[in-house]
C-alpha cells in the first residue's frame, strides 16, 4: 500500500464525524454533575434578583429627596440580607441596609455609606448623592423567571453549577460519561512493576490512554495486556466490545503477528478507516459494531497519543453530548522548521506567550520528548520549510 492509498486527516474527521452517536442520559444530584453536559435547558424558576437588591452597605432613599446635598433624613429602621422591611420610606425619611438586602417599599436608591454621616440613630446626613438608583438591581433585571439560563450541551463547570444551584436545579439532566476501555497488545510488554527481560519494554500507553481519555471525559476501564495471539486479543476485544468506547494499541499494521484488525472483522466491527497520512501514527482504525466503537491505534505512545487527541476526542465530545470541534492555537515560531513530508505531522513543541518552540524528538516511540511538550504543532502535507518568526496553527495538550 503507497502513502497515495491512505486517506488524509480530514478525511477520517469527516468519516468519525459522521458516525451516529446515541449519548445515554442520565438525572443526577446536581453535586455529582461536575463536568458532566447539559441533557436539557435549565430554566430559572423565578426573577433574578428576586426582588429590588442593594448592591451596597448604606441608606436606602427616596432619589426626590437627594436632589440637593448635604440633606439631613430621619432613619426610621435597618434592613440586613435576608430580611423584608416591614416600613415603607416616606419623604424626608431613609433606612439603614445591607448588600444583598431589599429595598423597602417607598425607596428607589441607595447612598453608600461612605457618603454619609450618621449623626444620631435616628437621623444621617447624606454628603453626596451621584444617582442613587445605580445601587439598586432591580427584580428579574439578571434575568427574567422562565428564561433558559442554561443550553442543553453546556457542561457544568463552576459557573454553570452556580446557575444551575441558583435556579435550584438541585437534581439535573446529563449525558453520561462514555464507558471506555483500553487494552495492549504485543507479547514484548510487561506490567509496569515487572522488570522486563532484554527484548521487553514496559507498558506505558495503557496508563497513558486511561489518563487522557478521563481527561476527556470518559469513565475508563484498563483491559491490560493481551498477547500477540489471535485466542487471546479475541477473548480481550469480545470484553472491550462490551464499552461504548474501546482503544485498542499495538498489533495493528502489516506485521505478521498484527492480528487485531483481522479479530475486528471476525468479531463483526465494521472499519471505517483502516489506513491514515498521519505523523506519528500511521496504522489507524476505527471501527463500529453496533452502539460500540473501536479505535485502533498505532503501538508506538507518540502515535497512540496524537491520534487519541486529534481524532478520538471528537467522537468522545459527541458521545458525551457535545460537539467535535478543535480549537487552534496560533503562534510565532522560535525556531525555524524544515519542509513537511507527505504525511500531516503533529510535532510536540513547547507554547508560551504566543510564541512556540519546536522540540527535537526522535520518533513516535519519543514519550519523552512528548512529556516536555504541551502542545503539537500542525505542519500539512508537504508544508513549505518555516523560517523563525512565522506563524504556526498548534492544538494544546490538555492538562
Ligand atoms: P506495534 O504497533 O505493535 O507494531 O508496536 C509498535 C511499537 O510500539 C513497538 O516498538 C512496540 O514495542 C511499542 N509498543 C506497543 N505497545 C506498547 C505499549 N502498550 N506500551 C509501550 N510501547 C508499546
Ligand atoms: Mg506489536
Amino acid at each position: 500500500m503507497s502513502e497515495a492509498d491512505l486517506i488524509t486527516v480530514d478525511q477520517a474527521i469527516a468519516v468519525i464525524d459522521a458516525a451516529p452517536v446515541a449519548p445515554r442520559i442520565v438525572r443526577m444530584r446536581l453535586q455529582e454533575a461536575q463536568g458532566l453536559r447539559l441533557a436539557k435547558d435549565i430554566l430559572a424558576d423565578r426573577d433574578y434578583p428576586p426582588f429590588d437588591k442593594s448592591l451596597m452597605d448604606g441608606f436606602a432613599v427616596r432619589c426626590a429627596d437627594v436632589k440637593t446635598t448635604p440633606v439631613q433624613l430621619d432613619v426610621i429602621g435597618e434592613i440586613a440580607a435576608g430580611q423584608t422591611a416591614d416600613f415603607s420610606v416616606g419623604p424626608k425619611q431613609t433606612a439603614a441596609i445591607m448588600t444583598g438586602a431589599p429595598l423597602p417599599p417607598g425607596a428607589d436608591g441607595v447612598i453608600p455609606v461612605e457618603e454619609t454621616q450618621r449623626i444620631s440613630p435616628s437621623s444621617v446626613r447624606i454628603l453626596q448623592a451621584d444617582d442613587p438608583s445605580r445601587f439598586v438591581t432591580h427584580r428579574g433585571a439578571d434575568c427574567a423567571a422562565g428564561t433558559a439560563v442554561l443550553r442543553r450541551g453546556m457542561k457544568l463547570q463552576s459557573a454553570q453549577l452556580a446557575t444551575a444551584a441558583s435556579f435550584g436545579a438541585a437534581d439535573v439532566d446529563v449525558f453520561a460519561k462514555p464507558q471506555a476501555a483500553v487494552l495492549s497488545t504485543g507479547d514484548e510488554l510487561v506490567a509496569i512493576d515487572a522488570m522486563p527481560g532484554a527484548s521487553q519494554i514496559r507498558n506505558s500507553n495503557n496508563i497513558m490512554l486511561v489518563s487522557l481519555l478521563r481527561k476527556l471525559g470518559c469513565d475508563v476501564t484498563d483491559l491490560g495486556t493481551a498477547r500477540d495471539e489471535v485466542q487471546a486479543i479475541r477473548k480481550a476485544i469480545e470484553r472491550g466490545l462490551q464499552f461504548d468506547a474501546l482503544f485498542v494499541t499495538g498489533g495493528m499494521s502489516m506485521g505478521e503477528y498484527d492480528f487485531v484488525p483481522k479479530v475486528l472483522l471476525e468479531l463483526g466491527v465494521e472499519l471505517k478507516i483502516t489506513k491514515l497520512r498521519i505523523k506519528p501514527g500511521k496504522p489507524f482504525v476505527f471501527g463500529q459494531k453496533e452502539k460500540s466503537f473501536v479505535f485502533g491505534l498505532p503501538g508506538n505512545p507518540v502515535s497512540g497519543f496524537v491520534c487519541a487527541l486529534r481524532l478520538c476526542a471528537r467522537l468522545l465530545a459527541r458521545m458525551s453530548g457535545g460537539v467535535a470541534e478543535q480549537n487552534w492555537i496560533f503562534a510565532k515560531l522560535e525556531s525555524p522548521l524544515e519542509k513537511n513530508g507527505s504525511r500531516e505531522f503533529y510535532q510536540p513543541a513547547i507554547w508560551r506567550d504566543q510564541s512556540v518552540q519546536p522540540l527535537k524528538w526522535k520518533g513516535s516511540a519519543d514519550i519523552y520528548t512528548l512529556a516536555q511538550a504541551n502542545c503539537l504543532i500542525l505542519r500539512g502535507e508537504n508544508e513549505r520549510a518555516m523560517s523563525t518568526g512565522e506563524m504556526v496553527k498548534l492544538l494544546e495538550i490538555p492538562s
